[in-house]
């Protein structure tokens, strides 16, 4: 890590290219990180077939520059594209995404390919679901990938050197008069911004926030659900209700400890001067704590001294179904992470080094604001369930954001913690007019933004401005375990601000079924659905059409059609993660 070299900026990738004599760029289109990863797999594999590959972030460059791809010999960019949220671009392919639309440029010549990660609508929420879309987006990208090598090779005239051992991009060096200014402990982009924080601040410079509160919010049940607030006095960051706080959250150190314990023998082996600087990189750089990819699994086989735990490792990482099923069953379904893969196959002792280069980073955490910019214009609030969890293997999953978070408690001397964090804007917003009647659906934590929505739309009222119908649709377990928001809400309810409450979501949208046509059809009200469950996103949405046939009198069609409008006009929004 420390000999990584600091690249100077260059946005013709066309002169990268030419000066780093590669032949072909991966454009990602990238989120969570897994459109990135890809890029970086099919850059290094490159090398396998005699090229020279390179990921490249599409926001970083001038992408009219394709045109100019074929000035390369053998040249081809490649696209692995991510969706994100209901159909747009990632955040960095948002200029790229622009520019295409309106490009004029002719791209005759340009030899491209593209692989698309799309965000799967599940069938049942559960976690199940979820494994089984990262596993198709992987299991998608190795079959994709299988077929796309040999059409290029066959496409450029050119064969497979047949060199099957690992290409690697870091190597460790030793440096014994390190001076300790110079390396990165956890900054995101500049080297000690944490000390000296400057704004503006966002992902590549997150801002420094202390924690001023951290409750537990539900009153019963066995799960942790918790109030935060972050001070941004200061900061010169705004946020309007409806945005979305990102977080950088720090890997937990039992884990990053016992990795260090389990490698600790091949570290002598190639002793190194800095520990801290990989315990930094296992601390704040990279996912320790999900489940590992298949390549990372083929890459590690080679330090598994035992043939046999080699060969398990070596199927897994395989296209064959024998080798995908036990992959599946032992790695995803058991939620085994790095460490108890190390763990549970005692003879494997990769050098840390290259575990290190193997791992996806660690990514931000996004939360929607449970606050009103206007009414709270110097914290930001976030409403969150801690994820914790028995595993099949008797382990305890513990989600890395919320446990950190959790032990985020405001010190009696005085002392903060603090949270790097940036705001990222959304489209989630509040009706343009006040006098527009608003709809919120929003189980569980998907409560949070209808926080800031309500605090909004009580200042509005206040300031003597005409409000609409509030009307808060809110799921909930038990009422008196998890009514989250309990006081606030039934004070917003006995002011007027929220002209109805309702605690139970799909049921009560029927039975309340002639007054919300009403305020959808002629009173123009805006629709918002909030939640951490996709499929509860759907069945809003069939009992929101329901509704409009059976009091409307639209066919099923009709109905789809009508909310499909309203979304396009802005008037049925949804914030939904999973
Ligand atoms: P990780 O270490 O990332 O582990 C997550 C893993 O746990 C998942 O891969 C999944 O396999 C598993 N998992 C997650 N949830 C469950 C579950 N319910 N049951 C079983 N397994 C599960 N979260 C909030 O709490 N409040 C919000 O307001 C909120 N807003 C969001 C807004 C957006 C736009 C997005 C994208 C996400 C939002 N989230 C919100 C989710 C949040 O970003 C984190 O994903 C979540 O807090 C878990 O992070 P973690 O690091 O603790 O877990």
């Amino acid at each position: 890590f420390l000999s990584e070299p600091q690249p100077t900026r260059e946005t013709s990738f066309i002169e990268k290219m030419k000066k780093t004599s590669r032949n072909i760029v991966i454009f990602y289109g990238s989120q969570t990180g897994t459109g990135e990863e890809f890029a970086n797999r099919l850059a290094k594999d490159a090398h396998r077939y005699g090229m020279k590959g390179m990921a490249a972030d599409p926001e970083e460059y001038d992408m009219s520059e394709l045109q100019r791809l074929k000035e390369i010999p053998k040249s081809l960019a490649v696209f692995c594209m991510a969706t994100y949220g209901e159909g747009d671009p990632t955040d960095n392919a948002q200029e790229f995404y622009d520019w295409l639309q309106n490009a004029d440029e002719d791209l005759q010549g340009l030899n491209f390919a593209v692989f698309g990660l799309g965000n799967k609508t599940y069938e049942q929420y559960n976690a199940m679901g979820k494994y089984t879309d990262k596993r198709l987006a992987e299991l998608d990208f190795i079959s994709w990938k299988e077929q796309f090598w040999p059409a290029i090779c066959e496409y450029f005239g050119v064969e497979a050197t047949g060199e099957d051992s690992s290409i690697r991009q870091f190597e460790l060096v030793l440096h014994n008069d390190v001076n300790m200014n110079q390396v990165f402990t956890g900054e995101m982009g500049r080297l000690k911004s944490f000390q000296t924080q400057k704004p503006p601040y966002d992902l590549k410079n997150p801002f420094l926030a202390s924690v001023t509160v951290n409750r537990k919010l539900n009153k019963g049940g066995n799960r942790h659900l918790m109030h935060i607030e972050l001070d941004i006095t200061s900061s010169k960051i705004r946020y309007d209700s409806g945005d979305h706080v990102a977080v950088y959250p720090t890997n937990d150190s039992e884990t990053v400890h016992r990795i260090g314990e389990r490698l600790g023998e091949s570290n002598k082996k190639h002793p190194f001067p800095c520990p801290t600087t990989y315990r930094s990189a296992l601390t704040h750089y990279l996912d320790i704590n999900n489940t590992p990819r298949t390549n990372v699994l083929y890459e590690l086989a080679q330090y598994a001294s035992d043939p046999q735990e080699q060969e398990k490792m070596r199927k897994m990482a395989s296209a064959s179904p024998e080798g995908k099923a036990l992959y599946q069953n032992w790695v995803l379904d058991s939620e085994r992470n790095i460490l108890a893969v190390l763990e549970d196959l005692p003879s494997l002792k990769p050098p840390i080094d290259h575990l290190c280069e193997l791992l996806p980073r660690l990514q931000a955490r996004y939360y929607s604001i449970a606050s009103s910019g206007k009414v709270h214009p110097n914290t930001i609030h976030i409403c969150a369930v801690v994820i914790e969890y028995p595993t099949k293997t008797g382990r305890v999953f513990k989600g890395v954001a919320t446990n950190w978070l959790k032990n985020k408690q405001v010190n009696e001397n005085g002392h903060s913690p603090t949270v790097p964090m940036y705001v990222r804007r959304s489209q989630f917003r509040l009706p343009f007019k006040p006098s527009n009647p608003v709809i919120m659906i929003g189980p569980g934590t998907g409560i949070a933004p209808f926080m800031g929505f309500i605090q909004e739309r009580s200042l509005q009222k206040q300031q003597g401005k005409e409000v609409g119908e509030t009307i808060l649709f809110f799921g909930c377990r038990h009422r008196n375990e998890d009514f989250l928001y309990q006081q606030e809400l039934e004070e917003f309810e006995r002011t007027g601000v929220l002209t109805q409450l309702n605690i139970y979501v799909q049921h009560l949208l029927k039975k309340n079924k002639e007054q919300l046509w009403k305020l959808i059809h002629t009173n123009n009200a805006h629709i918002y659905v909030c939640g951490d469950a996709r499929n509860m996103a759907r069945d809003v949405q069939a009992a929101f059409h329901d509704i409009a046939m059976e009091i409307g009198g639209l066919t099923h069609t009709q109905a789809v059609d009508y909310f499909k409008k309203l979304m396009t006009k802005g008037r049925y929004s949804q914030d939904v993660w999973s």
